[in-house]
């Protein structure tokens, strides 16, 4: 149970239970597909170490990660078991990734041949998987003469023992738009890419393209595996795609912090930075001590939403480095009463899709960037 936590001036709330049930219902949805717990950039803000764990408990298979240092981290930490880490850069810490069997990811030669440098040097092989650009145009090996090339000297690093080639893989770019001609476009592009690859003689262990969107509206998508991040986390890809509550999801992130001060204030007051703000007539004005050092987006001035003291308020002027201010219109609660954020939205409070959309971007974005001043209570 969670531990009173009104002393804290701010904390996110990570329910590992809902997680857990996020993972149950995206299971389900995979059908006979594993479910790779994406895990990177701290979980998307949740704590990557008890959202792996916790993941892995509820029946995810793989974890996933951008950068090498995030898996070897998620080793060090103690988990085992399958860990792909997608985001190759030169001089990365690839030999440590060999010795830790952590899948690695590559798009081009330079990362094959970094890799099998750091296999040579590791005295074992390198597990790697085959990306592919369907269409993306990101990160991915382009179609045609370079991925002949990639699966051709893969191929031949794997027949030297220095690598193993256990995945093939792809990422969308529009799966969380219903029927984008893209989808269809790279699904075809990304079967023919590994059929070439399979008949010139690679075996993957999975092949997979999928990421929450297409995990929840693309069966067809789903082949070997689906990359779940934002979904796990509770939280709809996009409000085209529904309410994360359509897809039987609950969020996992609750962001609160205590009022520190509520005080009177005439009419005509310039409330914050810049005075963008003035108050209408005679009020309250409660403060949230939280800003965007600890990752509210200054975008959300004069439009992010607050419950508080059962009142949705919203930002009042500026969001400035360490807090903000909300007009209470009169009331007057308690210095210490919890000012939310977002969360999962049935006690009332906003979420984390109302956040996205008052500073006009994506709720991936509202989770993942708050700060690492603000601390993680897991319950
Ligand atoms: N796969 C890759 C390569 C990614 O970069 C991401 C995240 O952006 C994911 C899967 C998970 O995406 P989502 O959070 O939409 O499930």
């Amino acid at each position: 149970a969670a531990e009173p936590t009104a002393a804290l001036r701010a904390r996110a709330e990570i329910d590992l239970g809902a997680l857990r049930a996020n993972v149950r219902a995206l299971r389900a949805r995979a059908k006979g597909a594993a479910v790779m717990a994406v895990v990177k950039s701290d979980a998307y803000g949740h704590g990557a170490v008890p959202c792996a764990r916790a993941a892995l408990a509820a029946g995810a298979t793989w974890l996933g990660t951008a950068t090498a240092e995030e898996a070897l981290a998620l080793r060090a930490a103690g988990l085992s078991g399958r860990l792909l880490c997608w985001l190759w850069v030169p001089g990365g810490p690839w030999r440590e990734a060999v010795e830790a069997d952590i899948d690695v990811s590559l798009s081009g030669m330079w990362a094959l041949r970094e890799v099998t440098a750091a296999a040579r040097a590791a005295g074992r092989p390198a597990r790697v998987q085959l990306k592919a650009d369907t269409g993306l145009g990101r990160n991915g090996c382009q179609p045609g003469a370079d991925w002949a090339e990639l699966v051709g000297e893969a191929l031949r690093a794997e027949a030297e023992g220095l690598v193993r080639i256990t995945g093939l893989w792809s990422h969308f770019a529009c799966a969380d738009e219903p029927g984008h001609p893209s989808i269809a476009a790279q699904l075809t592009r990304f079967r023919e890419m590994v059929a070439y690859a399979e008949e010139r003689g690679v075996r993957p262990e999975v092949r997979h393209i999928a990421n929450s969107p297409a995990t929840l509206t693309l069966p067809e998508s789903h082949f070997d595996l689906v990359r779940t991040g934002i979904a796990m986390y509770g939280v709809s890809p996009s409000p085209e795609l529904g309410t994360p509550a359509d897809f039987g999801l609950r969020p996992v992130m609750t962001l609160s912090a205590s009022l520190a001060l509520v005080k009177h204030a005439p009419g005509g007051h310039g409330v914050s930075y810049g005075h963008h703000y003035v108050t209408p007539g005679e009020t309250t004005l409660g403060l949230v001590p939280v800003g965007y050092a600890d990752g509210i987006p200054r975008h959300a001035s004069g439009t992010g939403p607050v419950l508080v003291g059962g009142k949705w308020r919203t930002v009042a002027g500026r969001v400035a480095m360490d807090q903000f201010v909300v007009d209470l219109g009169g009331d007057e609660p308690p210095v210490g009463t919890d000012a939310v954020l977002f969360g999962p939205g049935d006690r009332g409070e906003p979420t984390a899709e109302d956040w996205a959309q008052a500073c006009g971007t994506i709720a991936y974005e509202i989770v993942t960037r708050i700060g690492t001043r603000v601390p993680r209570v897991h319950v």
